[in-house]
């Protein structure tokens, strides 16, 4: 035996036999859970032996959405959350200009984590504060929810938009009284150039680092990972230098994580044309899903919904990436060529059009395990609908704490109390997963799980407190019911003979703590395929 866990607080997430003492691995997977006796009856002068001391071991967290090549990427450049400083306006702009100074000149630069509500002063930053720090250099300063961005004069050139260019389907370009870009853009008008278009803004970011740079940046992002007990994760948005990146930092024995990589559909004519099908790839790195985006998200109110929006005035009911049948074209067409797709879908509106598109092609049970990310707005006839077709849902509850108070205002106080019915899609049966869509929230799991046990906001508002669950559901849709969205529920998820032995070691239990305190639990080791990736103090 390789290495034998006694004296655990083991939370298996199997039904049958939920608690154990003791686990051993052999091979990179669990040989035996079970009591401390049994288990320790299969050690041998070799076997390395760890006294977990009551701490609490489960399976190791799964996100199932989160833009890990994003934020690879962004943790190189500015970091304008609150957490890190930036409180008001102009501290988004310092931390931007001091970027600037160790970027050269014509180089593109972002920022992340900003959002207007989130500062102190409100400010709503445009092309002139963002001239204020670099003239030198595009900057694009995303927004928080990621469907909306700030720009400079320099970036609006260079993306050629001026005072002719129309909205992009899909998108708007803002602009000052004179018609002007005043260089706040919604979703297609920038997500299409940073993102959509091939080369995008991120793939040339990327490969402006040389080979072990990237390597250097997903291994980073990998172990940054780990520390929180996460083994693996889907990367809704992945191109061909990012797949190669993955690979190589894999084959550098620098990877030790389970990366299932989503393909957009903008980019996947080549896979389907090549026959390689989802699941292609290594223990480590799978291909996984295609994305595609229908609308935007509720904070930034870009979310397609039937009613308008309460707040701001005027804000309109959202936008749509395609029309009816455009998404049933590329439904059918991914469909038929037998891949998993998963679609983003917020507003009540996009969530009809896509459980449409998908009532046409799905056959009995959803073999394919199509998935719609977010779905925050579904209405109970939709709940219905997501039931008769076996649909899976990846939804984030780690939303809460974060965006909650931009919900309601988006909602206004009683339709923003329907969103994100968790408990009622438990109660139905409906297959549910979570994650963290990192970096719209912070990658932590124990943030989503307390989130969704107390449903409050950042203000200490209540956000539809009949929906609220259990701990012991929240850790499951991490780890147990995580392992579905990507097949591999014989594989991982729980701890059961013969499954990876991918496990995280936390100082207290989750189940018990009150639970204000478990996002502060502590992780102590995180093991991936038996082998010990992480350990903290
Ligand atoms: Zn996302």
């Amino acid at each position: 035996m390789e290495t034998i866990f006694k004296n655990g607080n083991i939370l298996t997430m199997e039904e049958s036999a939920p608690r154990a003492e003791a686990l051993a691995v052999q091979f990179g997977r669990i040989y035996r859970v079970g009591r401390n006796e049994e288990i320790e009856n299969l050690s041998r002068p070799t076997t390395k032996v760890i006294d977990l001391q009551g701490q609490t071991m489960l399976p190791g967290f799964i996100d199932t959405h989160n833009h890990f090549c994003l934020y690879a990427l962004l943790t190189d450049q500015a970091d304008c959350r609150p957490a890190a400083g930036c409180v008001r306006g102009e501290d988004v702009v310092e931390a931007l200009k001091a970027q600037a100074k160790k970027t050269s000149s014509g180089k593109w630069i972002m920022g992340w984590g900003y959002a207007a509500y989130l500062l102190d002063d409100k400010k709503e930053l445009t092309r002139e504060d963002l001239d204020r720090a670099s003239k030198k250099h595009p900057i694009c300063l995303v927004h928080v929810s990621v469907h909306g961005a700030v720009v400079n004069s320099r970036a609006l050139k260079e993306l050629g938009y001026t005072k002719k260019t129309p909205d992009p389907p899909g998108g708007k370009i803002h602009r000052d009284t004179q018609g002007e870009p005043n260089g706040i853009l919604s979703e297609s008008a920038f997500m299409g150039p940073l993102f959509f278009s091939s080369p995008s803004i991120y793939s040339k970011m990327v490969a402006d680092y040389d080979r072990e740079g990237r390597i250097e940046m997903m291994s980073r992002c990998a172990a940054r990972y780990r520390q929180l007990g996460i083994v693996g994760a889907h990367d809704p948005f992945v191109d061909n230098l990012t797949l190669r990146t993955y690979q190589e930092t894999e084959n550098a024995g620098r990877f030790p994580f389970r990366l299932y990589a989503y393909i957009l559909n903008q980019w996947a004519d080549p896979l389907i044309s090549s026959g390689i099908g989802r699941g292609f790839g290594s223990e480590w790195i799978k291909i996984g899903a295609i994305k595609i985006f229908l609308d935007g998200g509720m904070s930034s109110r870009t979310a397609a919904v039937y009613k308008p929006y309460v707040y701001p005035p005027k804000a309109g009911r959202g936008i749509l990436n395609y029309d009816q049948k455009g998404i049933n074209r590329e439904i059918e067409k991914f469909d038929r060529a037998g891949y998993q797709i998963s679609v983003h879908a917020q507003g009540d509106r996009a969530l009809d059009m896509i459980l449409k598109a998908f009532g046409r092609v799905i056959s009995k049970g959803n073999p394919l395990r199509h998935h719609i990310v977010h779905a925050g707005n579904l209405t109970p006839p939709q709940i219905d609908r997501v039931e008769e077709l076996n649909m899976y849902i990846a939804s984030q509850a780690n939303f809460f704490s974060l965006l909650g108070d931009g919900f309601i205002e988006a909602y206004g106080p009683i339709r923003s109390q329907e969103l994100y019915r968790f408990h009622t899609l438990l109660k139905r049966g409906i297959k549910l997963g979570f994650s963290s869509d990192c970096p719209v929230a912070e990658p932590n799991p124990l943030i989503g799980v307390r989130d969704s046990i107390c449903r409050r906001t950042a203000s200490g508002q209540e956000f539809g407190p009949a929906e609220c669950i259990t701990a012991e559901q929240a850790v499951a849709l991490y780890t147990r019911e995580a392992a579905y969205f990507s097949f591999e529920e014989k594989e991982r998820g729980t701890l059961k003979e013969g499954k990876m032995a991918d496990l995280v070691v936390l100082g207290k239990d989750p189940l018990t703590l009150p639970p204000e305190e478990i996002s502060s639990c502590k992780v102590k080791m995180t093991v991936v395929g038996g082998q010990i990736v992480y350990e903290g103090k």
